[in-house]
């Protein structure tokens, strides 16, 4: 095989999607309890979505960030609005919204506040991306092993610590970056006082509070992004996963007195905000906010928690269940990847999050039925005990 082998794959080979029902090549049907890793909220298949797709394919697909883009102004005035943030920057994936950001307050910490040499506080736990400075922001160890010498200007702070916050913040401290909820880190939501207190922190010292929503944002812990759910308003974010429903496409967007750090040849991308994207994420935004989706998440994941509260929580392989809208991590006692090839066999799909973490992320538009099965096949597969041997 002529790949690299920096994936451990399950053998199953998905050939078709309609919804939150997955097809694999042998016609055997799984519920989708993972959209990709967070990323096809909407479900396989959506209509508008791939209409949209369609008839700009049928169009132009790529003309290049030197002429107008309509699109681009269309979707960023709808980011603008959702967010009550004021200026959009479109990349092509989370790592790259997030080395947009990490550029973002290096530099306006260079021009609004003369700190040479700016640090960024990170956290414990917390995962940014695969590029240099987004895998040294990501406080996991594991990501970074093997790839030193990592950029300076980051200090990584136990997740949740607001004296760590406080102890780590220097005169040349340009940002604090984080997720609400940590996604790869194990499903885990920070204290609302702690963030209430960080934002309060941030204002005081004039540091940028930049949240990374690449998974919590686009509706998944029920509002559009989870800086909502916790009653903050951050200077910036980064967005990527469920913005394009499985069409590759990430955004950065910030705070009015952050616009003129980015100025004309600062930052760019060859792909970033093409027509084919632009045309995905303005029917995404569109479909979300017309349909009152956000409030069915709501209702969805108030649902699962019951059945979750039923079926699965009392388990003697369950640990701890942790969850946010239709974000979930079920915490076991043992190693889950076992379970998560058991759970495969009996047709559902469930992620890892970290060693011991089953991650649920469902699609948004998942029925009640369907989240009924789903933790009916949980309960079955849980319940059998030496499943790992
Ligand atoms: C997935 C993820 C990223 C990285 O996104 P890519 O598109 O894989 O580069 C960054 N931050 C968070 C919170 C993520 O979940």
């Amino acid at each position: 095989m002529s790949l690299f082998p920096t994936y451990k794959r399950h053998p199953v080979h998905f050939v078709d999607g309609e919804k939150a029902v997955l097809t694999d090549a042998q016609g055997k049907r799984y519920l989708d309890f993972g959209s990709g890793i967070g990323v096809t909220n909407l479900g396989h298949k959506h209509p508008r979505v791939l209409e949209a797709l369609m008839e700009q394919a049928r169009a132009v697909w790529h003309v290049s960030n030197l002429f107008e883009q309509p699109l681009q102004v269309k979707v960023a005035e709808k980011l603008c609005q959702i967010t009550g943030l004021d200026a959009v920057f479109f990349c092509n994936s989370g790592a790259e919204a997030n080395e947009a950001l990490i550029k973002l307050a290096r530099k306006w910490a260079k021009d609004a506040k003369i700190i040479h040499e700016p640090e960024i506080i990170t956290f414990t736990g917390s995962f940014h991306g695969r590029t240099l400075a987004t895998l040294t922001a990501t406080g996991q160890e594991k990501v970074k092993t093997g790839f030193d010498p990592l950029p300076p200007g980051f200090r990584t702070v136990p997740y949740g610590d607001m004296e760590a916050v406080k102890k780590a913040t220097r005169t040349t401290t340009a940002a604090v970056f984080l997720e609400l909820v940590q996604g790869e880190g194990g499903v885990r939501p920070a204290d609302p006082a702690f963030v209430r207190e960080l934002a309060d922190w941030c204002k005081e010292k004039e540091i940028l509070l930049m949240i990374d929503e690449v998974q919590t944002g686009i509706g998944r812990t029920g509002e559009w992004f989870a800086y909502q759910v916790y009653g903050i308003k951050p200077d910036a974010i980064s967005v990527a996963k469920g913005l394009g429903n499985g069409y590759p496409v990430g955004a950065v967007v910030a705070d009015s007195r952050l616009k003129p750090v980015l100025g004309p040849g600062t930052h760019g991308t060859t792909f970033g905000g093409n027509p084919l994207a632009m045309a995905v994420c303005d029917a995404v935004l569109t479909e979300i906010g017309q349909t009152g989706l956000l409030e069915q998440v709501r209702e969805k994941a108030e649902y699962l928690k019951k059945k979750l509260d039923d079926l699965v929580r009392s388990l003697p392989a369950v640990r701890e269940i942790r969850q946010k809208g239709l974000m979930v991590g079920i915490e076991l006692d043992e190693p889950a990847a076992p379970f998560i090839r058991q759970l495969l066999e009996n047709g559902l799909v469930v992620l890892p999050a970290g060693e011991k973490v089953l991650r649920l992320l469902p699609p948004l538009i998942v029925s009640e039925e369907e989240i009924g099965q789903a933790v009916s096949v949980l309960h079955q597969t849980l319940s059998q005990t030496k499943i790992g041997v």
